[in-house]
Order: C-alpha cells, then sequence, then structure tokens
C-alpha cells in the first residue's frame, strides 16, 4: 500500500465541479490531490474517438454541448475562445416533433470543443495532481483528516475531503463514518444509453447540428457530430443518439449490441437511411439529476468534509456542465474565504 505524504485537500472525482474546485485551491496555494476511477478526467463530460477505415472522429456521449450564463462561467468560455480549444457550435438545436423539424426561435451560443467535450476537463486540471484509475472504495475519518482507500491498494491521506461524484455513489464510500447519509440518500439520477456511430455519409438533406426529439418512443437527442469539429480538419460524418429515461430504464439490462442495433433503428425512422462504419454504446446509471440536494456545495466544517457536483445546484436553468462549474467554484470561495 502507497500512503502519500498528507495533502491540504484530496477530491474524489475528476469531473467539472472537483476540477474546477482543485484549480482554485491551487491557484491559492492550497496542496490537492484528486482521484479519479477513469483512465481520464472530465467525468461526464467526455468523449470517445471511434476509428474505423483509418478514420477517426471524437465523440461526446455524456455533455454534449454547454451554455454560459454567469460571469465566471463566462471568463472561463472567453478563456477557451481566446486560446483556441473553445468554440462556439451552434445558436439553433430545432426540435422533432412528430416527424416534423420545427426551428428553434431566438437561440443562445452553444459552446463545444472541436476536440471534444472532455477538452474541458484536461484544461481545468492542467497542472493539478490527479491519480487516474483510482477507485475510492472507501473514506474514513483519521487523526488530522481523511484517507481515501483504492482498490487497488493505494490510499491518500489529507487535512479535509471533498466528494464530487453523483451523490448515489458517495453513500457507499461513507458508510463507515459517523455522518449523516441522508442528503445523499435523498438525491435521485435518471440513466441514459447514449450510442455513437461513425457513418459512410452524411444524413441525406440534413442541414441541422442536432435535433431535440419530442415525444419520441425512445430518442430524445441526435447529433451529427461532425458539426462540433473543426471545420478544416478532415472528418468523417457521425451520429451522437441519446435515448429518453423512461426508454433506458425499460432496457437498463440489455446488452450493449442490442441496445445500439435498438437506437439505431429507431434513427433511421427519423433521419432515414444510415450506413454504419462503425459504432458503440455507453451506459450512463447517473446520467441527469432528478431530485437535487439544493444548495451549490456542501461543507461541514466540524469534520472538514464538502461535496460538489451538477446535483448541487439551486438553479433553475438545472443540472448541467455550467451547474458543475460553479458548484466547485462556489466550494472553492467558501473554503479559500474561511480560512
Ligand atoms: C448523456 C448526458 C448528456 C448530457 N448533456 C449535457 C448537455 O448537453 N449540456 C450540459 O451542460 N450538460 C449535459 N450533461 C450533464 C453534464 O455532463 C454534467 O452536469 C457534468 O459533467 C457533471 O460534472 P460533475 O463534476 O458534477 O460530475 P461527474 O462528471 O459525474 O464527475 C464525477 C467523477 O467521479 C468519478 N468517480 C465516481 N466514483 C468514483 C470513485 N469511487 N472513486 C474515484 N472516482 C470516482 C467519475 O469517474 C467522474 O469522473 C449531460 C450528461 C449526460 C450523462
Amino acid at each position: 500500500m502507497t500512503t502519500q505524504a498528507t495533502q491540504d485537500v484530496l477530491i474524489v472525482g475528476a469531473g467539472l465541479a472537483g476540477l474546477a474546485l482543485g484549480r482554485e485551491l491551487a491557484r491559492a496555494g492550497r496542496r490537492v490531490t484528486l482521484l479519479d476511477k477513469s483512465r481520464g478526467v472530465s467525468g461526464r463530460s467526455s468523449t470517445r474517438r471511434l476509428a474505423a477505415d483509418r478514420l477517426e472522429l471524437p465523440l461526446d456521449h455524456g455533455a454534449r454541448f454547454f451554455t454560459a450564463r454567469h460571469p465566471q462561467t463566462l471568463a472561463f468560455v472567453q478563456e477557451g475562445l481566446a486560446a483556441g480549444w473553445l468554440r462556439e457550435w451552434t445558436r439553433s438545436i430545432p426540435r422533432w416533433q412528430g416527424g416534423t423539424v420545427v426551428e428553434e426561435g431566438g437561440g443562445h451560443p452553444r459552446y463545444a470543443p472541436p476536440a471534444g467535450m472532455n477538452t474541458l476537463g484536461r484544461e481545468l486540471g492542467r497542472g493539478l495532481k490527479v491519480e487516474l484509475e483510482a477507485q475510492v472504495v472507501r473514506l474514513s475519518q483519521v487523526a488530522g483528516g481523511w484517507r481515501a482507500e483504492c482498490g487497488d491498494g493505494r490510499s491518500v491521506e489529507a487535512a479535509a475531503a471533498v466528494l464530487n461524484l453523483p451523490a448515489p455513489q458517495i453513500v457507499p464510500l461513507l458508510e463507515g463514518a459517523a455522518l449523516d447519509l441522508s442528503p445523499f440518500q435523498a438525491v435521485a439520477f435518471d440513466p441514459c444509453w447514449a450510442v455513437g456511430a461513425l457513418l459512410h455519409a452524411d444524413v441525406a438533406g440534413a442541414d441541422w447540428p442536432a435535433l431535440r426529439m419530442q415525444d419520441h418512443p425512445a430518442l430524445e437527442w441526435i447529433a451529427r457530430e461532425h458539426t462540433k469539429r473543426s471545420p478544416t480538419a478532415p472528418h468523417t460524418p457521425a451520429l451522437m443518439l441519446h435515448a429518453r429515461p423512461d426508454w433506458t430504464r425499460q432496457h437498463l439490462q440489455d446488452d450493449k449490441a442490442q441496445v445500439a442495433a435498438a437506437l439505431l433503428e429507431h434513427a433511421r425512422d427519423v433521419v432515414g437511411p444510415l450506413e454504419l462504419r462503425a459504432s458503440f454504446a455507453h451506459r450512463w446509471l447517473y446520467a441527469t439529476p432528478t431530485v437535487r440536494y439544493p444548495h451549490s456545495h456542501g461543507w461541514l466544517p466540524d469534520s472538514s468534509l464538502g461535496w460538489c457536483g451538477d446535483w448541487c445546484t439551486p438553479d433553475p436553468h438545472g443540472p448541467r456542465v455550467e451547474a458543475a462549474l460553479l458548484s466547485g467554484w462556489a466550494l472553492a470561495e467558501a473554503l479559500t474565504v474561511r480560512s
């Protein structure tokens, strides 16, 4: 077992909220370590590179794009636009209703990095100490703070701990600790099946970047994913599909190939024939918070334990990328102002 030197703050989960928090704490001079079970940072704002016939395209199988309303998010957007890793994707996403494409009136900017949504996490995490493939299985209070133990035997100790993972996944980590777990137990999430596909040819006659599906029995989102990518880079046409929560629940235990075939068949009914080069399916068990924690973050000063994430938001615009960022930044402000 490797026990590392004590840190000021350990953050479980390198999603956007944890990374936004970590970046601000590091800027304030704190020693921060993030632990994430995945092979890369960015959590649900994630991207998979799908390749076929020597062609490759990043597909955003989690967050599709993001919007910015708060000054701090707008400043982050400006940072990305100036550095070139971010682009305004579109201002208009029509909806599909009963077989008709209805244009969106009065649209607003939707941002998406040309290299994929996980660019957001990579940019926020620049210079931060992040341990990947580090699945935390237990979090316990020790003299002087907290110890996170990973499934592979690694452990990290710090004076304070912050949880940036979907609330239902927090509960088993804290079961041994003498803490009230009801704030986490009250939070609920919808699941989502996502299917990505590389195509031989673009959808015939389509001029939309994506469709928001209204009242479709299976699909809630169809994106012509290549429209997000750099217009100058060579790319292959691609679709990203997201299923409705109720359809996902009915098919939660289906295998990936079955789900990909079923959702692509639904997509054909909507957009016409599709000739596939390659496809994949990904199941998000915790995709969208439906019952949230009603504050931007949590912090227990007596236990030096905090939490943040998109499920912590009073924002009427809902749990999304901006809510995750604001949650991390709000907790950072609380921790740096306090001491
Ligand atoms: C299908 C889908 C579509 C979406 N579309 C949009 C959209 O269009 N626009 C928008 O703004 N938002 C969208 N979202 C929401 C957006 O992705 C999230 O709001 C945001 O990414 C949440 O960030 P977070 O930091 O709160 O949590 P997460 O991204 O969930 O980060 C949690 C991190 O914790 C890690 N983790 C979990 N358990 C452990 C453990 N035991 N040990 C170590 N690490 C662990 C995970 O690997 C993950 O990296 C979408 C989400 C999904 C799933």
